[in-house]
């Protein structure tokens, strides 16, 4: 038996901590010994039942974004990974569709999620796909999971984007988790960055920073601060608003790029002025195995530092799931074991 935490029925009074059977891998699969695990929005629409998290059927384990070591592995892996310190990335693409056969895994059309479709990490074992075990080199468990989920999603952003040395690249939402990586991101790739947050932020004297409230307050602040306006906007904040107001400020040949929509998604472009600034939209959700792969990397070379607001031990994950909100500057980490 191992301890795990189970959601029996949409509602977080429906949240267990409990013993359960020990999970085996199948063919094709390790089993982790999980010391972390993150908390994330996916997590709360599963308990809600609202959105993706409607489909999913109960119970389950939760847990998108597991980080241990694994100790045993299932038909066809190789024996040698038993002992490999890994992170668990979320995201399992079919393997059987066109985007799949085109290489293109992060825009599967019926990709599942561990914690999901599947049991996740919430739990003292997990069984994963062994392509989803990610080797975390010498990274902490906290750090690879705050990581997992988060960076490659930017890094995707970014590249799609085209984002080259010496352009200007716009973030809004730069206080959170995923603003932050992609401000460090960006500054990695050589792009001069202008960060927009609602609060006031100290990123270093090289980066721009802009505090805007709300879209019309962004829109004269980046008049102000970048009057010749920007190469890239990247919106993390999710709110079409604040894209909006990146768009706005985009120069010639311009790409806007957002990797989430949750607070306000009704989004308005000047449709004539988009084509003749030769303007690029992009939605990015989701990461390969490579972008997941070099995201780990740039953690472990310190390139990018992801901040974790708060731990809580297993037996309190129900409070780290509720006082999720409350911590928007860095990742709420679940301690396993
Ligand atoms: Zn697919």
């Amino acid at each position: 038996m191992v301890r795990a935490a189970r959601l029996t029925a949409h509602g977080l009074e429906a949240l267990r901590v409990e013993d359960v059977a020990s999970p085996e891998p199948g063919p094709g699969e390790v089993l982790v010994a999980v010391e972390t695990v993150g908390v994330n929005q996916l997590d709360l629409n599963l308990i809600a039942g609202v959105g993706p998290g409607a489909a999913v059927r109960l119970p389950r384990t939760l847990g998108l974004d597991p980080a241990g070591t694994i100790v045993a592995v299932g038909d066809g892996v190789d024996s040698s990974r038993v002992g490999e310190r890994v992170v668990v990335k979320p995201n399992v693409p079919c393997g059987a569709c066109s985007w799949c056969a085109r290489g293109r895994e992060a825009d599967c059309l019926a990709q599942t999620v561990i914690g999901g479709q599947r049991d996740g990490g919430a739990a003292e074992l997990v069984a994963v796909p062994h392509r989803n075990a990610v080797d975390r080199r010498d990274l902490d468990a906290a750090v690879a999971s705050a990581a997992v989920h988060s960076v490659p999603i930017v890094l995707n952003a970014l590249e799609t984007a085209g984002v080259a040395a010496g352009e200007r690249v716009l973030v809004t939402g730069a206080g959170g988790t995923l603003g932050q990586a992609a401000v460090q991101l960006a500054r990695h790739l050589g792009a001069e960055v202008v960060a927009a947050s609602r609060q006031p932020l100290d990123l270093g004297a090289d980066v721009t920073t802009v505090r805007a409230p709300s879209p019309a307050e962004l829109a004269t602040e980046l008049a102000r601060a970048v009057p010749d306006g920007v190469d890239v906007a990247l919106d993390v904040s999710g709110h079409a608003g604040m894209l909006a107001a990146g768009v706005g400020a985009l120069r010639w040949g311009g790409r806007a790029v957002f990797c989430s929509a949750s607070v306000e998604t009704s989004l308005e472009l000047d449709a004539r002025a988009f084509y003749l600034r030769r303007l690029r939209l992009i939605g990015v959700a989701s990461a390969d195995h490579a972008q997941v792969r070099r995201g780990i990397d740039l953690v472990a070379d310190g390139v990018v530092r992801p901040a974790i607001a708060r731990r809580y031990p297993l037996d309190r994950i129900a409070d780290a799931y509720r006082e999720f909100g409350e911590h928007r500057t860095g990742k709420v980490i679940v301690d396993v074991a």
